[in-house]
């Protein structure tokens, strides 16, 4: 009778809802949390602000079929002196781990107090945080967890803009100007598709339709192994193609995968 687990920091979408759609077709029985996590936030980040709607969320999860559905409060997740913490080394250095200083830590720990808690068979992660995939995985071979991870594609708005619980702090300009990361990346998907395969031929055209958006600020952009997520260089015959972008003070990031 295998228990499905899907993580989740509320406000949700339909991103999420695939993942719960999935977990529902996978599993007897479905267990969604919902917890803003502070551990993963940086100082300088929004845990605060971070979007919120408990009774939304419940309601949607019920119409989906979830059987339980948890929200554990902070202090039941970190309990006053806390100072065990799960950490991943290699995979966590790059991209996501590099510009948020501590994330990794704070979801490798969160998700292994979720995994204790609930023991589930599988648990669904959105191919969106592609980083936080590989980490996870690495996470569960390491320390001998007996969950398969169950990655989900990404959801995307019609115009192309990766759903996320962050789209609310977009004003409407900067809601249109957030369509320049999925072109960029599609850009990037087609000049591989039709045989350019260096990873700086390919950055180099994300960057110019980046910068090509006023209201968009590159933070990094990547061609990067899928499995270690070192920046490749030279010919490249599959990669994972990722970038965070400042969309006025709103931080989005989209990926997509190449070769595969
Ligand atoms: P969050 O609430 O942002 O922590 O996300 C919870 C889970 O939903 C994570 O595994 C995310 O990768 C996944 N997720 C978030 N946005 C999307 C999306 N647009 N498509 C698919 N999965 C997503």
């Amino acid at each position: 009778m295998p228990v499905g687990l899907v993580p989740t920091m509320g406000f949700l979408h339909d991103g999420h809802l695939s993942l719960v759609d999935l977990a529902r077709r996978q599993n007897s029985s479905v267990i969604t949390t919902i917890f803003v996590n502070p551990t993963q936030f940086g100082p300088q980040e929004d845990l605060e602000g971070y979007p919120r709607d408990i009774p939304r969320d419940l309601e949607l999860l019920e119409k989906r079929g979830v059987d339980l559905v948890w929200i554990p409060d902070r202090e039941e997740m970190y309990s006053k002196g806390f100072q065990t913490w799960v950490t991943v080394d290699d995979v966590t250095r790059f991209l996501e781990g590099k510009m948020r200083p501590g994330h990794f830590r704070g979801v490798t720990t969160i998700v292994a107090k979720l995994f204790n808690a609930v023991m589930p068979d599988k648990a669904y992660f959105g191919q969106k945080d592609a980083q936080q995939v590989v980490v996870l995985r690495r996470m569960v071979m390491d320390l001998n967890y007996p969950i398969e991870i169950v990655v989900a594609p990404i959801v995307r708005e019609e115009d192309g803009l990766a759903m996320s619980s962050r789209n609310v702090y977009l004003n409407p300009a900067e809601r249109q100007a957030a369509t320049v990361l999925f072109r960029a990346l599609k850009t990037a998907d087609q000049a591989f598709k039709a045989g350019n395969r260096d990873a700086d031929g390919l950055k180099r055209i994300m960057e110019e339709i980046i910068s090509s958006e006023e209201l968009a600020n590159l933070q990094y952009i990547s061609c990067a192994d899928m499995d270690s997520l070192e920046e490749l260089s030279g010919q490249v015959n599959r990669g994972l193609l990722s970038m965070a972008v400042f969309i006025g003070k709103t931080r989005l990031i989209d990926n997509i995968l190449i070769g595969i």
